[in-house]
């Protein structure tokens, strides 16, 4: 878990008080999520459109969908109910940086009401780049970018294809504009001094053994710490990966992978996959108290 341990003064300062970062601020802060982005510029073999991005959340679990406004309306009917709440993510269910528009609407809507709230987003990293000074106007410390790997090789695995200024692209081209421009937002964010977390899905047999090049690279452009998350398998899944599915790792190999990655990029365990609608403490979900007909049914 994520202590002060090695980490510098200003990325400490910078998370201290973030639930999703530090093992102590998780029990006195509180975090939600809006799901304000439903599109997405990618596909990753392993989502299924139908749920939350995999950056952040569970298959099988569907968020509910909201423009900006119904958005800052929950997110002012949270804060008035539970005070810890001091960092609002927008993490899908698509792609945060692609549905750009609706993520920064939200973000001047909540902005306006709780002009304290820390903001994050989650992304996968293709149209980080265009929106680096935006971000940067916002009271954002931090980006998470989810990177599975950075050769585009083993990309051709993951992602049968991206879409960029207009264009569809497959096949090696798709993961090679993919990794330049994730390892491009690394760059550009650091030099805004926004801190950078890399989440990382381990897919056995596919980038398992890559995610080791995978850390040393985003640690050499500056991220602050790399979350390995499982793949959560899905019956769904098997008509992506092939015939016969693709199963998610064991405990044990996570573990495994999570040691020989400890000595690179900080490594936090303690994170939960939490889905797009997340609301409350850590390890915690009240979104089922905080759907927008209850709220309505308030204001
Ligand atoms: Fe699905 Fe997220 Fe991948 Fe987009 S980035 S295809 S929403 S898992
Ligand atoms: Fe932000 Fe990720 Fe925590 Fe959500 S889980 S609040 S996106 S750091």
């Amino acid at each position: 878990s994520a202590g002060q341990g090695e980490m510098p003064e200003h990325v400490w300062n910078k998370i201290k008080d973030h639930p999703c970062y530090s093992e102590e601020a998780h029990h006195y802060f509180a975090r939600m999520h809006v799901a304000v982005a439903p599109a997405c510029n990618i596909q990753c073999n392993y989502c299924n459109r139908k749920y939350d991005c995999s950056n952040e959340s569970r298959p099988g679990v569907t968020s509910e969908r909201m423009t900006p406004e119904q958005a800052a309306l929950k997110v002012v009917a949270v804060a008035n109910k539970v005070p810890q709440l001091s960092v609002l993510g927008i993490a899908g269910p698509g792609d945060s940086m692609f549905d750009w528009r609706k993520t920064f609407e939200t973000f001047r809507q909540v902005e306006k009401r709780l002009p304290d709230l820390k903001f994050c987003v989650s992304t996968n990293g293709l149209a980080l780049p265009d929106h680096i000074d935006a971000l940067a106007d916002h009271n954002i410390d931090h980006v998470t970018v989810t990177i599975n790997m950075v050769d585009p090789e083993i990309g051709t695995l993951i992602y049968p294809w991206i879409y960029h200024n207009g264009k569809r692209y497959t096949g090696l081209d798709a993961s090679k504009i993919l990794h330049e421009r994730q390892m491009e937002s690394l760059e550009a964010l650091a030099s805004k001094n926004i801190l950078v977390k890399v989440n990382s899905v381990m897919i056995p047999g596919v980038n398992d053994q890559h995610l080791l090049e995978v850390n040393a690279a985003i640690k050499a452009r500056g991220a602050f710490l790399h979350n390995v998350m499982p793949l959560i398998s899905d019956a769904a899944h098997g008509t992506h990966f092939g015939l016969t599915g693709q199963r998610g790792p064991s405990a044990a190999e996570l573990k495994d992978l999570q040691d020989k990655l400890a000595g690179g990029a900080n490594l936090m365990r303690h994170c939960r996959q939490c889905r797009a609608d997340a609301v409350g403490m850590l390890g915690e979900d009240l979104s089922q108290d905080f759907t927008m007909d209850k709220i309505d049914a308030e204001v």
